[in-house]
């Protein structure tokens, strides 16, 4: 049999908590002697190859290319995990929630300080993907296995929620992994 299979993916994230998964530093050669990456940002792979055992979610969903992402991840993963305070609350994104898109839109096409758009027109070419009406936590969109919450958190809350996962065992950290303060 194979090694199991992880995925990653960035949504409406800064890439921080994927900067966090390289944190691990020098276990990430005990992580590839145990798993291997599917599709993921770290390694460039664009499409899913097999199924995998976990999928790491960093963001919320902002776009409609975000859910149909994050439900392509649902479809191939058996254990999703939403990582990061973006995946789980929306997070910084989510500063938009209390405001209507139309004026979001206007606010960064029309009329910020520094747009310079004579024609007015905000930008819909088919290949943009279409903004939702607000950003969406993951768990709202799809069933989330697990939550590792954090902005980012740490690398070795990272490594002991995928090493418990990788060996079947639940989720638990000591209080110095999961701390804010
Ligand atoms: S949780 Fe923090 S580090 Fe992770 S994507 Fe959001 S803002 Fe970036």
């Amino acid at each position: 049999m194979g090694k199991p299979k992880i995925a990653t993916v960035s949504l409406a994230g800064c890439f921080g908590c994927h900067m966090s998964m390289l944190d691990i530093d020098e276990r990430i050669f005990d992580l590839v002697d145990i798993v291997d990456f599917d599709k993921s940002p770290i390694n460039d792979i664009k499409e899913f190859s097999d199924r995998c055992l976990v999928g790491l979610i960093e963001g919320g969903c902002s776009t409609e290319e975000n859910v149909h992402v994050l439900q392509t991840f649902r479809r191939n993963c058996d254990i999703l995990v939403s990582v990061g305070a973006c995946a789980i609350t929306g997070g910084i994104p989510a500063l938009r929630n209390g405001i209507p898109i139309s004026e979001c839109l206007d606010e960064a096409f029309r009329n910020g300080p520094t747009v310079y758009n004579p024609d007015g027109i905000i930008p819909c070419d088919k290949e943009i993907p279409l903004c939702l009406d607000k950003v969406y936590p993951c768990q709202q969109v799809v069933k989330i296995d697990y939550f590792l919450p954090g902005c980012p958190p740490s690398g070795d809350t990272i490594w002991e929620g995928l090493v418990a996962l990788l060996n079947g065992k639940p989720l638990g950290f000591p209080y110095e992994l999961i701390k804010y303060d």
